[in-house]
């Protein structure tokens, strides 16, 4: 059977990454599907955000039921008695590190795409600004990219268009496709749940402030 090149699936968080990589395919595909997981997010607000923008945007969205993961490995996301840590460990990964789960979303979401014969996945990782999540980097996405083309017997493409853009680029990048307000003003990247500008102090404001102000002196 031939695949399906004009429609793909993109892992959405209701995040800044993954809703600029939403928006990038809408470009680019004449169908795209958003998947997103519900895996016991102290904050909620993320799926919400993820609801509300594929509701507005017109993007059929499926959620996924992953509350396994939550079991299986306890961690500051999910844990309302684990705080977030503040700054990057010197050692190991940062306590909001999930173990697992992009490995585990993305081999659920090429589940889903071959049933729809899609052979296209993207997802807003980005090695430029891992901040030490080991399944964000390019080696471990095409490494799974092979295992799962193996595993399935099927030709998906695993997608990442922000795997070598820093913040700043993907602020960029969200101006390009003509979307900055809708990234600044309705996703969710905050670790304590605050849309838009966030509470200011988690490693993910931090993070996304940062970019932002880069982008706006580059514009200068
Ligand atoms: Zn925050």
């Amino acid at each position: 059977m031939p695949r399906n090149k004009k429609e793909a699936v993109v892992v959405l968080s209701g995040g800044q990454d993954s809703t600029t990589c939403l928006f990038w395919a809408k470009k680019r595909y004449e169908k795209v599907y958003a998947i997103s997981f519900d895996y016991g997010q102290k904050h909620i607000k993320e799926l919400e955000c993820a609801k509300a923008i594929t509701k507005k945007y017109d993007v059929e969205h499926y959620i996924m039921d992953l509350s396994l993961l939550n079991q299986l490995a306890p961690n500051s996301l999910t844990r309302a008695d684990i705080k977030v840590d503040e700054d990057a460990p010197k050692v190991g990964t940062p306590n909001s590190f999930v173990d697992g789960r992009n490995m585990l979303f993305l081999s659920f979401v090429a589940v889903y795409v071959k049933q729809k014969n899609i052979t296209d996945i993207i997802t807003g990782v980005s090695q430029s600004d891992f901040s030490g999540y080991p399944d964000c980097r390019d080696v471990f996405i095409k490494s799974l990219n092979t295992t799962l083309n193996l595993a399935m017997d099927y030709e998906f493409q695993i997608i990442t268009p922000l795997m070598w853009l820093d913040k700043k680029e993907t602020w960029e990048l969200a101006e390009e496709l003509g979307v900055l307000e809708v990234i600044k003003n309705e996703t969710l990247t905050c670790y304590n749940g605050i849309m838009g500008e966030g509470c200011g102090h988690c490693p993910a404001c931090k993070l996304r402030k940062k970019g932002y102000d880069a982008f706006l002196n580059g514009k200068k």
